[in-house]
This record gives structure tokens, C-alpha cells and sequence, in this order.
């Protein structure tokens, strides 16, 4: 072994890899990222994320006090109600959701560029950009050296796969390791938050999320985004003073062009949609969500009408197929990279962080002699495994192309018992609060970890 002081090195600068730098960093644990993406603002990272307590938690952990608090700062107002939607606007059911004092135990609504810029303060040093990773070897000593796409290479002690869902480091390491399509597929835009789109929407779906729940499994979320800045950039006057001056202090606005916006998603059952998808602009996207739509609300289809084509692409839904967990080694992953799954929960981002704490954790025992890299490794792993594919079948079954709703005779009754629970559920106060309980408890709310 070499005399060289611990060193990790992580491959992927998205939410989970540097999250894990930063608690790694400050614990004092030598680690360098390496991104693909050529600069700090480049690739299409617009779309909302939800971070609910078990994201938050992570973040906490992992993140200075005072970055955790320019990450409160910087996130949307917060979502008060999960509104259940028929395609004419009206609501079926409307959950109030638990919101707490504690900065934890709340669902939060962040933008993802808003979120990497924070993610990268105070890390700049050891976040290399424009590095693509095309491969590992094993050295003699056991050090593991990852190699780049324009000839240079990093040796670590340990390599942590945080890139993504097709991660090149997983093909390599767990080629048996899969992804599938889970025959969905999704357009996203975002529409400029102004007077005029906030009236297009109830105000309680303004003050939350909505869900649209329509016939043929045609569903579309609804999320509206109003940030602490204006759109120069300028902290509003609403603004408290200390996240006033932790927004302004921040250097991540100089990089975040973020302005607020309302975020619409819609999805249904790949077979429902032409076999080019993929390949259609974002202008001929919007028109085939307007085509798909015909009989929903005026009001939606002018939001659909209003999408940004600079902010609209297509997603084809993919998630893992789970397998049997392996013997550890001085390679692991985390996130996306190990466990995709559909956005039915909401949770793919909040897994990665939770993965990043546990590791992080886990590598701090390591460094203080209390575990071998092995076991740091192997305990980490054996906990992720288990929750994080828990979190791909349970998304996978709240959202894939293969569930009743989707299928031509069973789908309408599918709908039908959905918006019978759904209307029985607005009328007995006692299911809706177990249900917004539930809902709280599942996304980590008052959960002890770390
Ligand atoms: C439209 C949309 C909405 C979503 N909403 C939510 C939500 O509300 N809540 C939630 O929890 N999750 C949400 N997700 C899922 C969430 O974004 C992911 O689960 C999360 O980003 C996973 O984090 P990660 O760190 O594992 O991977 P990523 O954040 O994807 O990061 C992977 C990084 O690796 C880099 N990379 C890839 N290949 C290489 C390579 N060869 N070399 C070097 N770098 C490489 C990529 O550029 C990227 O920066 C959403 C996803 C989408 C698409």
C-alpha cells in the first residue's frame, strides 16, 4: 500500500456525488469529482426537484451550517397541499401537507441548476469539469485509477460511481446490472410565473403540487416555483434579512439564471405516443401535448401552449432492475447510478443524498480506525440495496406504462375506483390525515439516521 493519505474519487458532479464531497471534505477526507459537463452552468438542469426529509436531512449532514441554510435560502416557497386533479381543473381530492418549523422535516421545492450551484460552493477546488470517465483499472497496490476521455486519469484509494443512470462505471463493475424502460414517457416545460399564467391554475395547486389524474393513464404534474430573487437577479423585498443576506452573499446567483416559474410534466404509456418521440423538437413536443389533450381544460392547454421550447424536452422513464447484492471492494455507488427509478415517488434525488450521508458516514468510521474500508463499504451497501430498490418497486408501481390505468378496458375502472377513493377521501377528514400522515412518514418525515 502506498504512504499516501486516504483519497476518494468520485465519478459524477450531479446531486449525489457532490453532496458526498462535501461532508467527505469536511471531515477532512482528501476527495476529488470529476464531471462530464464542460462548465459549472452547462447542461439542462431547470426542472424542480422535491427534497423532502430525508433529502433535507442528508443535506444537513453533509453541508457547512452555512451552506445548509443558503440551501433553504435559495430553495421555492414551499408546497402546503397535494392536489389530486381531473382534467377540467377540478379537484378530486386536496391533502394539506405537514409543515413543520424544523428546516428538516418539511418537503422543499428547489430548482436543480439553483441546487448544483449550491451543491458546488465551497468545493470549486476539487470539482474538475469536462472530465469524462471512460473506464477503470486496478493497480498493483489495490488502488483503483479512473480514466478520462481526454487522456488523463486520477488514482484512489476508493471510486464512487455517482454518475447517473447509465453510469460507465456501473457497466464496468456490475454488468449484470441493468436498466429498462418502464414504458413511459414524459414532456416537461417550464412557463415564465407572471400574473396572468398564476390565473391559469386554483390558487391551492398554486400554493402546492398538482396532480392530474386523466382517462387513458394521461397524468401531468404541476409545480410552481417562486424563488427569493427577481429577475434581475435582485433579492425580493418580501426577503427576511438573513435569508436576504445569505441569498445575496451567495456567489452561486451570479451562475443560476433561474427565475420563477410554473413547471408542468405530462406523461403516459410509451404506446401512446408516436415511435419518434425522442427525436421531435421541442416546439412539434408542446404541439403533441396540446393534440393529446383536446378535451382538458382550456386553462392547462394555454399553460402547455405557454412552455418554454428553450426549457421542454422528452424523457424516456427508465428504472433498474434489481439484483442480488455483491461482495464489497474499493468500488461502490451511489444514487442514480445503482438505483434509477421512476419519478411515481418523487425520491430518485432524495435516495442519492441519503446514499451520499450513509457513505460518508460509514468512510468517517473508516478514517477513525472504528471499520476496514471493506466493511465501511459493506455496511453501506447492504443498507442502500435494501432501501433503494424498496424505492424503485415502489415507484415503478406507482408510475410504469404497465399499470391498470394505462390499459384500454381496465384503465377506466382503474380511474373510476381512483377518483372514488379520491372523492371518499375529500369527504372523511379522518383518511385524508391518515393519508397526508403517510405520506409525511414515507418521504422520511421524523426519521433518526445518522
Ligand atoms: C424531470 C425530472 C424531475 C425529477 N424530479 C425529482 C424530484 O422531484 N425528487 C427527486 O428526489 N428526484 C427527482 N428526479 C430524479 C433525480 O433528478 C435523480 O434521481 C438524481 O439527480 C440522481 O442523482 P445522482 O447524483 O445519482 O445523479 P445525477 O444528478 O444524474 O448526476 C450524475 C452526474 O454524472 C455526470 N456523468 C454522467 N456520466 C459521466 C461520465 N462518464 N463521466 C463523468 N461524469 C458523468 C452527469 O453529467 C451528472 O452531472 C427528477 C428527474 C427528472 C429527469
Amino acid at each position: 500500500m502506498t504512504d499516501s493519505p486516504f483519497h476518494v474519487i468520485v465519478i459524477g458532479g450531479g446531486t449525489g456525488g457532490m453532496a458526498l464531497a462535501h461532508g467527505l471534505k469536511a471531515a477532512g477526507i482528501s476527495v476529488a469529482v470529476y464531471e462530464r459537463d464542460r462548465t459549472r452552468n452547462s447542461g439542462l438542469h431547470g426542472y424542480r426537484v422535491g427534497i423532502n426529509p430525508d433529502g433535507s436531512r442528508a443535506l444537513k449532514y453533509l453541508l457547512p451550517g452555512e451552506l445548509f441554510d443558503t440551501f433553504l435560502a435559495t430553495c421555492a416557497r414551499g408546497p402546503k397541499y397535494f392536489s389530486f386533479l381531473k382534467e377540467n381543473l377540478k379537484p378530486s381530492m386536496t391533502l394539506p401537507l405537514v409543515v413543520e418549523d424544523d428546516p428538516v422535516n418539511t418537503e422543499k421545492s428547489v430548482s436543480r441548476m439553483t441546487l448544483r450551484q449550491v451543491l458546488l460552493t465551497g468545493i470549486e477546488d476539487i470539482v474538475h469539469f469536462d472530465k469524462t470517465f471512460t473506464h477503470y483499472e486496478k493497480e498493483e497496490d489495490g488502488r483503483v485509477t479512473a480514466f478520462f476521455q481526454d487522456g488523463s486519469k486520477a488514482t484512489g484509494d476508493l471510486l464512487v460511481a455517482a454518475d447517473g443512470a447509465n453510469s460507465r462505471v456501473r457497466q464496468q463493475y456490475l454488468p449484470h446490472a441493468t436498466v429498462e424502460d418502464a414504458n413511459i414517457i414524459s414532456i416537461t416545460a417550464k412557463v415564465p410565473l407572471t400574473p396572468a399564467t398564476k390565473a391559469l391554475i386554483p390558487e391551492k395547486v398554486f400554493q402546492g403540487i398538482g396532480l392530474v389524474v386523466a382517462p387513458k393513464g394521461y397524468s401531468c404534474i404541476l409545480h410552481s416555483m417562486e424563488f427569493g430573487w427577481d429577475p434581475d437577479g435582485k433579492v425580493k423585498n418580501n426577503i427576511g434579512g438573513n435569508d436576504a443576506a445569505l441569498i445575496e452573499q451567495w456567489p452561486g446567483l451570479l451562475f443560476d439564471n433561474t427565475r420563477d416559474y410554473i413547471n408542468w410534466g405530462f406523461w403516459a404509456s410509451t404506446d401512446k405516443f408516436p415511435a419518434d418521440i425522442m427525436k421531435k423538437r421541442p416546439e412539434e413536443l408542446i404541439k403533441l401535448t396540446l393534440d393529446m389533450t383536446t378535451k382538458w381544460h382550456p386553462d392547462l392547454r394555454k399553460l402547455f401552449s405557454l412552455g418554454d421550447p428553450q426549457t421542454c424536452f422528452a424523457v424516456n422513464i427508465r428504472t433498474s432492475v434489481p439484483i442480488d447484492q455483491w461482495s464489497p471492494s474499493n468500488i461502490t455507488l451511489i444514487g442514480d447510478a445503482i438505483h434509477t427509478m421512476t419519478p411515481g415517488q418523487g425520491v430518485g434525488a432524495n435516495t442519492a443524498l441519503r446514499d451520499a450521508a450513509r457513505l460518508c458516514r460509514n468512510l468517517i468510521a473508516h478514517r477513525d480506525a472504528r471499520m476496514t474500508l471493506l466493511e465501511a463499504v459493506l455496511e453501506y451497501e447492504t443498507k442502500m440495496v435494501e432501501y433503494g430498490y424498496a424505492a424503485v418497486k415502489e415507484s415503478k408501481k406507482q408510475t410504469s406504462g404497465d399499470q391498470p390505468i394505462n390499459k384500454p378496458y381496465i384503465g377506466r375502472l382503474a380511474l373510476l375506483g381512483m377518483r372514488g377513493y379520491f372523492w371518499l377521501a375529500g369527504r372523511v377528514p379522518a383518511l385524508r390525515q391518515k393519508m397526508a400522515e403517510d405520506l409525511y412518514l414515507d418521504r422520511g418525515g421524523n426519521r433518526e439516521e445518522y
